[in-house]
């Protein structure tokens, strides 16, 4: 009898899992492995760390109480678990990341000296990172022409779960309980859920999402983020059923169905470029800001991640962010602005802070979300685009119900005066911070900031 290990990372599903396929045909059981990995344990915070074992302990469940969960480093570990139940292949979904990318080369190259292989199917990705190249034959730097590209690619119809599949059994660690959340409210983790989600997206918020996907109050997107960080749902699982409900003729004038497509696109994109550019991970992706200047996080930033800046939509997004470990696409726009361009604070600063809070945290869409506004990195926004948050706040919340929800202090504030209340004749409420920077003089700054490190190239 042969056994083969499916060992998952970021696909933690049985629906549309190309790596589990490819080990039920070869195995007459297959032993599901999880090894839970220091590495990347330690840069995630409590939030995700928990939704991670919850999504675990929702596929043991699936599987009977089968996965095997060990914990050390991978290189150790996956031969020991292949040794273990003598398997000759271990099956995997490949990971691009530059982490996950030196991990399995090490682990490779332990399994093959054993004489067993390494078998990577599939990526978390419809169109794996790096099958697409510019007509130079380099890697996409720009979101429209990667879309072009991606669209035309197109990717496989998703694969069903495999069938009658005999699951081996063997001595693992427990999954782990849940770190201490405090009051911070996670969504419901796991395949089943995110499949819910999905169902209840397509039939509910897809239709609008073009108009209201950036009003950051209500239910107006997937949320289906940390479900994709996982793999509890492929995005090609996604993709057809969007496809699926467009053909049907659920208002694809509206282009709901196209917007939110290429919403899932710009996550395979960041990937892309992350795995062309493994260090911008680390650091700025071009050099065009390299001789700007900037600031050390002191006292402001530490009043930003807390959510006490005394600017109404970037204190209810950073409590919006430490009570559900989320936050909506535009108001991570507004945090990454108010760091670089109102603290003149490196980017790579709030990026760690995301990090750690967010529980769909994902090392590609955020440290190059955080480089796209910081302007070090793709298709950057223009220098001198610099969000005004009382702007923001009027145009995606006009009527202040989103800052009101996470900042009880401006309950009675009147909607004229809800996202500058420090304009009311006696001041910001008691208990609520006036603002910590003068806006106006910190975007001349960072202008000026701007201006001298263009010169300096
Ligand atoms: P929807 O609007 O429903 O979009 C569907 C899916 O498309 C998302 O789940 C996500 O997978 C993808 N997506 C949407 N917008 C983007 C985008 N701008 N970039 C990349 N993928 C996108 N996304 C993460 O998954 N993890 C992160 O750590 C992360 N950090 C970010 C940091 C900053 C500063 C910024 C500006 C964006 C970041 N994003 C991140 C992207 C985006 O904000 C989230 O994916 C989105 O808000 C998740 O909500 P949703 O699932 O309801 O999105």
């Amino acid at each position: 009898m042969t056994v083969s290990v499916c060992w998952l990372r970021r696909d933690l599903r049985l629906y549309d899992n190309p790596a589990l396929c490819a080990a039920a045909a070869v195995g007459d059981e297959v032993l599901v492995l999880f090894v839970l990995d220091d590495r990347l344990r330690r840069p995630a915070g409590a939030v995700r760390l928990a939704y991670l074992y919850r999504c675990l302990r929702e596929l043991d469940e699936r599987l009977s109480g089968r996965l095997c969960v060990r914990v050390g480093d991978p290189a150790r570990v996956v031969p020991e678990v292949a040794r273990a139940v003598d398997a000759i292949q271990v099956h995997i979904g490949a990971d691009h990341g530059p982490y996950g990318r030196c991990r399995d080369a090490a682990v490779r190259r332990a399994l093959t000296s054993e004489g067993r292989e390494l078998v990577a199917t599939g990526s978390p990705y419809a169109v794996a990172p790096g099958r697409l190249h510019t007509a130079a034959g380099t890697p996409f730097r720009v979101f429209t022409p990667f879309y072009r590209a991606w669209t035309a690619h197109g990717w496989r119809a998703p694969i069903a779960e495999p069938a009658g599949v005999r699951w081996a059994t063997l001595t693992g660690a427990a999954i782990p309980a849940d770190p201490d959340l405090g009051d911070v409210r996670l969504p419901p983790a796991g395949e089943s859920a995110a499949r819910a989600r999905l169902d209840d997206f397509l039939s509910g918020p897809l239709a609008g999402y073009a108009k209201r996907r950036d009003i950051p109050d209500g239910d107006t997107t997937s949320r289906l983020s940390p479900a994709l960080k996982y793999g509890c749902l492929h995005p090609r699982t996604v993709l057809a059923a969007l496809a699926d409900v467009a053909d049907g003729g659920a208002d694809p004038a509206a282009g709901d169905a196209e917007k939110f497509r290429s919403e899932l696109a710009w996550r395979e994109f960041y990937a892309d470029v992350l795995a062309a550019n493994p260090d911008s991970a680390r650091a700025d992706l071009t050099d065009a800001l390299a001789a700007m200047s900037y600031e050390p996080p002191g006292r402001t930033f530490e009043a930003w991640k807390w959510g006490e800046t005394g600017f109404p939509i970037v204190d209810a997004g950073m409590r919006q962010l430490l009570a559900e470990g989320w936050l909506p696409n535009r108001v991570r726009m507004i945090e990454a602005s108010f760091v670089c361009k109102d603290l003149h604070v490196h980017w790579t600063h709030g990026a760690r802070w995301f990090l750690e809070r967010l529980v769909d945290g994902d090392l590609a869409s955020n440290h190059h979300g955080w480089q796209w506004t910081a302007g070090t990195g793709t298709d950057a926004a223009p220098y001198f685009r610099v969000f005004n948050p009382v702007a923001q706040g009027r145009t995606y919340d006009p009527d202040g119900t989103y800052v009101r929800r996470w900042i009880p202090q401006l309950r009675d504030v009147p909607k004229a005066k809800v996202h500058e209340p420090w304009t009311l004749p006696a001041g910001p409420p008691a208990g609520y911070p006036a603002p910590i920077v003068d806006h106006a003089a910190e975007r001349r700054d960072a202008l000026a900031r701007y201006e001298a490190a263009r010169d300096a190239r």
